[in-house]
């Protein structure tokens, strides 16, 4: 049996992101399917790796599965703001990926082809793929309770995490909502789930459970990574300590009566005021919030935050101390300033921090100059501002002060070489390192290390907040290092 991990009893979270991304190319004297720039992109992961699936020097898995849509998972982290470089360390790989697969491309179809690479959710053809959140939560926290106390949070949050989508009905918040349907399930692929159930922890299923957020949108706006998740761990630490205390949390209050149909009905309103139902068996006591019934996004927003403000005042040191990096009051001063500014109907103040209202005010702008907009072009728009390679809406924001960011370049690239320095990370990053550096052969997963020539070795690692060096850990770098020096 595994110990118990000194995280267990506490507030501490693990934090991942997994992102996959769309691929397609455009120009060019033949046309080249997605599949295939895909499949060049990778070309020198698989000359390193000899796989389209491993796991690379800052403890993060790159990936292909069958089809076009490369995959970046960061290493685990235990902060959101860790989590939020990781991402974009993947972006930045995935990135320079596509520039070289650009230039292979360009050397047999002419200087004009030029890939793309999308950082949104649904392609040009209507499929949709995804941004998978990962929160660790201890394991005495049933399921039925997280589906009831959190996924209406996760539905409404997309007032301020949506990454916003022309469509064919007009504008709206999230990428996602016509593409999910069940709340929650176990599969992710036949039905599309919003919390994905499959029990696959990642670690000591006795203390951990590995909740896998299917809802959200991929996002551009460091801001907006960043917030979901700080959001989403302050709820989840809500309903953490209410369950290990026995006392309500409040939340049931915001039960919905069709977490489906709430959820398109809120994507297709920017200003968070359509009412959705709630259910009505949301237990003794809550029924006097919104006897009537119903509430907007907004409402329901507000309701988690105050409860959430509620908790840390009355525990601050329990609730702050959990993030290492984040100042939990600014998050909360942050969140109340998005709801605020979502009530005033001000996108232009959104605009610098929001993926959708950044969009939205790009739209604008091109119809008040008076030309009128017409589909293809605002799609053409949306699709720009999620390109990661060779788009240039979300850069010239970026350049003219118009959009917030949180990360350094320099952090970036630091993130890209190095791992999370406080979680299991650290190890496989490390052992990743050694391992390419003296040509060993070795595979990983997120609990393993394993090394299998020109010596054998393995490390399981069940506790991710556990950064090491454990002896089996050293034991086996030692062993990669005796092997080495008598080549
Ligand atoms: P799929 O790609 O089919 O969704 P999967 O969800 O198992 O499979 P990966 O793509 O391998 O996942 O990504 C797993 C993500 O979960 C990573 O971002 C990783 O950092 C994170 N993670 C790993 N262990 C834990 C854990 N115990 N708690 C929370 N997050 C974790
Ligand atoms: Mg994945
Ligand atoms: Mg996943």
């Amino acid at each position: 049996d595994a110990p118990r991990s000194p995280q267990y009893g506490t507030g501490e979270r693990i934090f991942g992101i997994e992102t996959e991304y769309g691929v397609s190319m455009t120009g060019g004297e033949r046309r080249i399917d997605a599949r295939q720039v895909a499949a060049t992109m990778f070309l020198p992961v698989v000359a390193q790796a000899r796989s389209t699936n491993t796991y690379l020097r800052n403890g993060a898995r790159l990936y292909l599965d069958v089809g076009s849509h490369p995959e970046y998972a960061t290493a685990e982290t235990r902060d959101p703001f860790d989590a939020l470089e990781q991402d974009l360390a993947g972006e930045s790989v995935i990135r320079g990926l596509a520039l070289q697969a650009q230039e292979r491309i360009r050397a047999k179809v002419g200087e004009h082809a030029t890939v793309h690479v999308f950082k949104n959710n649904v392609d040009s053809a209507g499929h949709a793929f995804g941004c998978h959140e990962n929160y660790l939560v201890r394991r005495y926290v049933p399921l039925p309770v997280i589906e009831r106390e959190l996924l209406s949070f996760l539905i409404t949050r997309q007032l301020f995490s949506g990454a916003g989508r022309v469509t064919d009905h007009g504008f709206e918040l999230s990428q996602r909502a016509d593409y999910l349907d069940e709340a929650v399930s176990s599969a992710t692929t036949r039905a599309r789930p919003m919390v994905n159930t499959r029990d696959e922890p990642h670690a000591d299923p006795d203390q951990f459970r590995r909740l896998h957020v299917i809802i959200g949108d991929s996002n551009r706006s460091q801001f907006v990574t960043f917030m979901k998740l700080a959001t989403t761990h302050l709820v989840l630490g809500v309903i953490e300590s209410s369950v290990r205390t026995g006392r309500a949390s409040g939340f049931q209050a915001c039960t919905l009566a069709d977490p489906n149909l709430a959820n398109r009905a809120i994507s297709r309103d920017i200003t968070g005021r359509t009412a959705v139902r709630l259910a009505s068996d949301r237990g003794e006591g809550n029924a006097a919030w919104h006897p009537e019934g119903s509430a907007s996004a907004l409402d329901i927003q507000q309701h988690y935050l105050d409860i959430v403000r509620k908790a840390v005042t009355a525990d601050p040191d329990s609730v702050c101390g959990t993030l290492p990096r984040t100042d939990v009051s600014r998050v909360l001063d942050d969140w109340q300033e998005l709801l605020d500014l979502i009530a005033a109907n001000d996108v232009a103040a959104l605009a610098d921090r929001l993926d959708w209202a950044a969009k939205y005010r790009l739209l604008s702008a091109l119809s008040r100059h008076g030309r009128r907009i017409d589909q293809w072009r605002a799609q053409q728009l949306d699709m720009d501002y999620h390109d990661i390679v060779n788009g240039s809406v979300y850069p010239a924001l970026v350049r003219r002060g118009m959009m917030r960011v949180l990360v350094s370049e320099q952090d970036v690239g630091r993130a890209v070489d190095r791992p999370p320095a406080d979680t299991r990370a650290a190890m496989r990053g490390q052992f990743v390192r050694e391992a390419m550096w003296r040509g060993a052969r070795y595979s990983c997963d997120w609990t393993r290390l394993t090394l299998s020539e020109p010596v054998h070795g393995e490390v399981v690692m069940l506790d991710p907040f556990d950064a090491g060096p454990s002896p089996a850990f050293e034991e086996v770098l030692a062993r990669l290092e005796k092997s080495a020096s008598q080549a």
